[in-house]
């Protein structure tokens, strides 16, 4: 019996958890295994019951697990909260907790949501690449504080922390075109001229693999106009948050983009996109991110490949038959809501 500890979060949180839910009974029934939820509240929705965003009530459900499925926190009723007690704060505490270090989203291009996206569509023809953000230091977790009119936060990595995320990216490499960019501002910031030191020495271990530095503003530049060049790139924290979020464009949309955050003994899967208040409880959520997060989770925490294939190839077989969220809605789409889409999902699982 897998346990997964459910967190939806807030805003459109609980709708696309529901739906991975859905799509996780469906599979788990036809592939045979047998699957537990436990839910509890995180981000605003914690905040709200019990004054902070994690609270030890969560940390005991997710304790006793064996995989998290979060959904999305925050919000606009959350924004006058305490830096350390808003709902974001949360994700911060949640990650270092568990030691989830690395985060990986997997970026694909569908072709059948050309419409959708911005740049051209034979520039993204194959784009399959995974982004490997380092997720606890940097700018996020350095020191950080007001001095009079004065603002500052500290961005700080040490050698065995950009290590270990190098590391799994080389491992993932070698898996998949043996090909790995690195990117940092090495030209400016003395971080990623550590960043670089490690990975050429990290490089030294895998002499197979081909390594391209980049300094993040041209990466910025080359995931528009080129993205077919990248395989496994891998980045600090806050490159790689802006990054993830600039390479949603290739999918079409944020509600595209699933990813693990891995590193610990539990490791957890969520969508890279936030709450997104303008759209919560009217059924409008894309649930995508969140169900191939789940997917990611069977195939990474539980080694169920063949189930989180049938995930992957039942939602490329929904869009293929034309159904679709508004946000990826091209002309000849049929616009459904969240739950026609998931219910969707799970009939065309269940009928391969
Ligand atoms: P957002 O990702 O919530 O939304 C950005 C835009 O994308 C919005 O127009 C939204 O409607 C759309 N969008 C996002 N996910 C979608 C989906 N699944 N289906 C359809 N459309 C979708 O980012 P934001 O508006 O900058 O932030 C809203 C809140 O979420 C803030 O409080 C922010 O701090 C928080 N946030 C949380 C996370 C997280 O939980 N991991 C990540 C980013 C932002």
């Amino acid at each position: 019996m897998y346990k997964v500890a459910v967190l939806p979060g807030d805003g459109i949180g609980t709708e696309i958890v529901d739906s991975a839910l859905a799509v996780l009974d469906a599979v788990a029934e036809s592939h045979k295994f047998l699957i537990s939820y436990e839910k509890a509240l995180f981000g605003g929705a914690a905040y709200d019951e019990y004054g902070n965003p994690f609270p030890e009530e969560t940390l005991e459900i997710v304790n006793r697990s064996d995989a998290i499925l979060l959904g999305a926190v925050g919000g606009p009723k959350w924004d006058e909260v305490e830096r350390t007690l808003r709902p974001e704060s949360g994700l911060l505490s949640i990650r270092k907790k568990l030691g989830l270090y690395s985060n990986i989203r997997p970026v694909k291009y569908f072709p059948i949501l050309a419409e959708k996206v911005a740049w051209k569509p034979e520039n993204l023809e194959g784009v399959d690449l995974v982004i490997f953000r380092e997720l606890t230091g940097g700018a996020y977790f350095g020191e950080k504080g007001r001095n009079g009119d004065q603002a500052y936060d500290t961005i700080s990595y040490s050698k065995e922390e950009i290590r270990r995320i190098v590391k799994d990216a080389f491992e993932m490499a070698m898996k998949r075109k043996k090909l790995l960019h690195s990117i940092d501002k090495a030209n400016v910031l003395e971080t990623s001229r550590l960043w670089r030191e490690v990975v050429l020495e990290v490089a030294k271990e895998y002499p197979e693999v081909q390594v391209e530095h980049q300094y993040v503003d041209n990466a910025a530049f080359q995931l528009i106009i080129n993205p077919r060049q990248y395989d496994v790139v891998v980045t600090e924290n806050m490159f790689g948050d802006i990054l993830s979020d600039e390479a949603a464009s290739i999918a079409g949309s944020l509600g595209m983009l699933p990813s693990a955050s891995l590193g610990g003994e539990i490791n957890l899967y969520e969508p890279a996109h936030g709450s997104a208040p303008d759209i919560a409880g009217q059924d409008k959520a894309n649930p995508i991110a969140t169900i191939l997060s789940a997917a990611m989770m069977l195939r990474t925490s539980f080694n169920e490949d063949q189930a989180a294939k049938a995930i992957e190839d039942a939602i490329e077989n929904v869009l293929a038959k034309g159904f679709a969220t508004g946000d990826i809605a091209g002309k000849d789409s049929t616009i459904v809501g969240t739950i026609e889409f998931t219910e969707k999902v799970c009939e065309e699982i269940r009928s391969n």
